[in-house]
């Protein structure tokens, strides 16, 4: 599936192929952290399919536990978390900032031990719309 994907100030804007039934969850407290919010979720680009159209990321470069580096990309401007790059240039993209995301479902959920609680448990919450 071909996605573009901006951040929110329209600075940085990107395209890529996925694979839709590889969008997952990671419930990390780095992913929490680097987020700003309970869990985050990621789509991989297929190798070599990922081109960046508009703009220039700023870059975080985290150590991961088994001390591979991974680059967390993110707007300058706006501080949009964009994509993360590992050290073999594989691309997970944010899907909050994906165009497309109305059409990817997660299939899967990572490091539940750190998951929020509340998280799983949201469905009954009171619903509104704004605007
Ligand atoms: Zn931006
Ligand atoms: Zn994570």
């Amino acid at each position: 599936m071909r996605i573009t994907g901006s951040c929110l100030c329209g600075e940085v804007r990107y395209e890529a192929e996925v694979d839709p039934p590889t969008v997952g969850i990671c419930h990390c407290t780095d992913c929490q952290r680097l987020t700003g919010s309970a869990y985050r979720v990621t789509v991989p680009a297929l190798p070599g399919r990922f081109r960046l159209l508009a703009g220039e990321t700023k870059r975080y470069r985290k150590i991961g536990d088994r001390g591979r580096p991974s680059d967390q990309h993110f707007c300058g401007t706006c501080g949009s978390p964009l994509w993360r790059e590992s050290a073999d240039g594989e691309i997970g993209l944010r899907l909050g900032c994906v165009d497309q995301r109305l059409a990817l479902r997660p299939t899967h959920q990572s490091f539940a031990q750190s998951a929020l609680p509340f998280v799983f448990d949201i469905k009954d919450l009171p619903l509104e719309r704004d605007g």
